[in-house]
Formats: C-alpha cells, structure tokens, sequence
C-alpha cells in the first residue's frame, strides 16, 4: 500500500481483514492524509438513509452523477462507487465507526454524507489501530518512488525513508494511494486551468503515486481539482467568525468593485470557485453593519459553514477575531463606501455604482443582474461597511491515473496492468467536467469504496499466481 490517508487506511485494513500480508508507506509522520479532516462519507440507500425516510435510490444517484459531468466520467467505475457505498457504511460500523447524521451539502441538497463522529482523523486511527494490532505493517516517512516491473507485472515498490535508506518491497500487488499532486508545481502547472488557488491540507501530496503509474504505461485521466474559495490566508480555520461572515451570499465583488457571479452558488462552493478563478482568483465579500448584527447578534448565519458552524449560529466571536484578521491584512471596515473603496483597493466609483444597483435589487425584491434568490438579498446601506477579503482555493485534485471500475490501473486503451491498483484522489474517472457537492461526502466515499475495491480485485488475481 503506497499512502496511508483515506484511501489507503481503509484499503489496507480491507486487505488485513482479509488475511493478506500487508505493508503500508507512508511519506507523513503519521497516517491520515487530507482524509484526516474530512467530516463525513457518501453512500446512497444506506441502512440509516432507510431509518430516515431517506428514499434516494442508487440508480437515481447514478445517474444524477453521470449527467452532472455530462456523462465525461467512467460509467461503469461511478457504477461500482455507488453500488458499494450503502456495505461501506455497514462494514465501517461494524469495525467501530459511528456515525451522528445524515447531512447535505446544502439547503434541499441531496442527505449522502453519513458524518462520522471524530471527523475522519476517528476512524483513521481506529483502522490504523485494528492494522497495527492485527500485527500489519506500517512504515512512516517513508515515500514510495518508484514501481519494480519484472514481465510485464507490478511485483513491488522502490522507496526511500527520512533517514535516507533505501527500501525494496516486493509484493503480489501493489495499491497506489497518495492522495493526488496539488502540491507539486510543475504538475499543477500543466495540468490544472487553476494552478495558482491555494491548496488546503495539501502538505506532500507530490503526484507520486500517479509519476509511477504513468512510467510503467498507465493512462492518464481526470486532472480536475476542488475549486472553491477561502476568506483569509491559509490557517485560518473553518470555525473562524470573521471568515464566517464571508462563506455567505453577500455581495460579491472583483477587485475593482464589481458583481461577478450570483453568491448564491456558494452553496455549491465548486461553482464558487471556478467563478472566482474566471475573474483572477481574488474578490471582496461586502456587508453592512445591519448584516453583521443580523450574524453576530440576531437570527444567525443564513448558511451553515459546513458541519462545523451550523446554520443560525451567532458569530459570537467575531469581535474577538476581527483585531487578527485587520492585522492578517484580509479584514476591512469604513465608515463610508468612499473610505471602503481607498482601504481595499477597489475603484470608489464602480463600487458605488454596484451598491446603489444591488441596493436597488434588495428595495424590489428581484436580482435582475445575476437571479439571486431573494431571501439572500441584504442592502448594504448602514455603515460601517465591512469587506473580507477571499481568494480561489482548493481542497485537491482529483484524478491523474487511468483504471478501471476493479481499481485495476490501465493503460490508455484499458489494458490492466497486472498487479497495479489505485484507490482516491489518484484516479480519474469519477468526475466529469467539474468538481461538484452534488453528492455530499463523495471523494471520501470515492476513496474508501475505490480502496476496498481495489483490495477485493488485487485478491482475485493474488489467485491467478503460482
Ligand atoms: C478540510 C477538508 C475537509 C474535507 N471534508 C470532506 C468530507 O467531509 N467529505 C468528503 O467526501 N471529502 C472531504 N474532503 C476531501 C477528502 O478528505 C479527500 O478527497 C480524501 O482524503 C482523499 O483520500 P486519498 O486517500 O486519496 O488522499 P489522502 O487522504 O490525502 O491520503 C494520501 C496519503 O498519501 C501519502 N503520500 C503521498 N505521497 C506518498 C508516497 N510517495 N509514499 C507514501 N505515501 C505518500 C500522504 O502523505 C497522505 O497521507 C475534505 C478535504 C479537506 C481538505
């Protein structure tokens, strides 16, 4: 096992539970990878979506994903994802994991995410403890670098370790789980229309895996990312009040002072980012004094960030918070829209101009610009005015090594290369043109149903071998 995240945990207890021998690298300290942070995992007709009257069907979810990306991913591997996710929730509580609720990505959207309890840090540990017990392998700072080929078959692996040793591993098959290449530049640069968002959780994930499937003949597939976008430099942590106030359908505006986009679509933050990557990956989030005290003080925030600072919360810590974030250069506030625009760098008259427009939008209860839905509507017309500043981000990549629906890695005609896998954020296929939320949970979900998978796969052909 190459990668010891999300894909690669699940995949490797997968394997040890089955009895193989195992080993897993892993280039991190510790195991978890941006798995770690997650919050919860798709499935659709799972055991609990029955409890809850939750009616979904797989064949609904297929489909909603195949046209979704018009139809660009591999039909048959969304297929396998889909039609495995509901026994994954059952196998992982059954090895312990519990799950607190069902949840959507937003308002009426879709309730797949089946949010477990200790984010995915949880149930990481509680594998890595069952591996560990079950008397498995798990080698830290220690980076797989290159795949042993001998006849046409993978039989193993080439790493290295931080003390510098070097390492041969020679196994019956071999799963590559590293978590995708946002923080490699040069491959960023090639691959992605959005090389320069900033990428959250990133630290390590250097397109290993997918540099050694693509030299020993895999296909290429995928290349996407996560777009969304972040107010604040990076550290600034989701539960952030004054980042808060920015993950809401306010008004949105360019750098010089102009509407881009309906903010509505952060509900689906892909649209949000690839929205704000068009106009050159940084804007202004702009609210009045009334909005605050409506988020600070009244009904709420009108959105939940994530799971962690739920709809109707009251930023109760956004005076605390706001010193740091004017210190951290991404909080602004003035006492007039003139004032607003010399802080922050927007041009006074265009500002002006939109405000008075949106301010006109918010007076007749119709968004005649960008169709926003009205409930979101919010003049800004009581100073102070407040303007957070926000840039494209991503939370990875998604795809690069070409397989097939058994998480067998391919060559571009879809020849198996005997004894490759790959599970995760590697692989391509799932997603078609865009990134979306559509599915909640669903690159988790597509990391550990891709790992188990590929477990199950890598043992029929354990079979074949004398
Ligand atoms: C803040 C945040 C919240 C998220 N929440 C959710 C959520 O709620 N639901 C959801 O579906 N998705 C969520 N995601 C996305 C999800 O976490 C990832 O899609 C998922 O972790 C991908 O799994 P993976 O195994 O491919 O990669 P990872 O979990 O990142 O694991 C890859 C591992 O490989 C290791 N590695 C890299 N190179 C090598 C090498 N050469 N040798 C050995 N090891 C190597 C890395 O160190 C890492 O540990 C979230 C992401 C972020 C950043």
């Amino acid at each position: 096992m190459i990668g010891a995240g999300a894909s690669g945990t699940a995949a490797a207890w997968a394997a040890a539970e089955k009895g193989l021998n195992v080993i897993t690298l892993e280039k991190a300290a510790f195991p978890g990878g941006t798995g770690a942070f997650s919050e919860g995992i798709f499935a659709v007709e799972s055991k609990m979506q029955k409890d809850w009257n939750y009616g979904l069907t797989k064949d609904q979810a297929f489909m909603m994903i195949m046209n979704y990306g018009h139809w660009r991913g591999n039909a048959r591997m969304v297929r396998a994802f889909v039609d495995r996710s509901a026994d994954t929730i059952d196998w992982m509580q059954k090895n312990g994991v519990k799950f607190e609720k069902l949840f959507s990505n937003y308002p009426n959207g879709l309730y797949t995410w089946h949010i477990y309890e200790g984010r995915g840090a949880g149930w990481i540990k509680l594998f890595q403890e069952k591996y560990k017990a079950a008397g498995q392998k798990l080698l830290t700072e220690t980076w797989g670098e290159k795949l042993i080929e001998e006849n046409g078959r993978i039989v193993g692996v080439e790493a290295t370790n931080k003390a510098g040793d070097k390492i041969t591993i020679r196994s019956k098959a071999t799963i590559i789980a590293t978590g995708g290449f946002f923080a490699n530049k040069e491959m960023r640069e090639k691959y992605l229309r959005f090389p320069n968002a900033d990428g959250l959780a990133q630290t390590g994930k250097t397109g290993d895996g997918i540099r050694m499937a693509w030299a020993v003949g895999a296909g290429q597939e995928g290349t996407e990312v996560q777009a969304s976008y972040r107010p604040g430099p990076r550290g600034i942590g989701t539960t952030n009040h004054v980042s808060a106030t920015a993950k809401q359908p306010h008004l949105w505006l360019t750098p010089k002072g102009e509407r881009f986009c309906n903010e509505q679509i952060m509900l689906e933050w892909p649209f949000a980012g690839n929205a704000l990557e068009r106009i050159g990956g940084t804007m202004y989030v702009v609210y009045d004094q009334a909005t605050l005290d409506h988020m600070e003080k009244n009904e709420g925030i009108d959105l939940g960030v994530g799971v962690m600072v739920p709809v109707g919360t009251k930023l109760a810590n956004f005076e605390k918070e706001w010193a740091d974030a004017v210190k951290g250069g991404w909080a602004f506030k003035a006492d007039t829209l003139e004032e607003l625009a010399k802080v922050t760098g927007m041009d006074p008259k265009k500002l002006e101009k939109t405000v008075a427009d949106y301010n006109g939008f918010c007076a007749v209860r119709h968004d005649a610009e960008f169709a926003k839905d009205p409930k979101y509507l919010r003049e800004v017309k009581t100073g102070p005015f407040y303007a957070i500043k926000s840039v494209a981000s991503t939370l990875g990549t998604l795809g690069g090594i070409k397989a097939n629906e058994r998480f067998e890695v391919v060559t571009p005609d879809e020849e198996p290369i005997p004894g490759l896998y790959a599970a995760g954020n590697d692989v391509g296929g799932m997603y078609g043109d865009s990134y979306d939320l559509l599915m909640a949970g669903s690159t988790v979900g597509f990391a550990v149903n891709s790992g188990r998978i590929a477990v199950d796969s890598a043992v029929e052909y354990m079979k074949t071998l004398k």
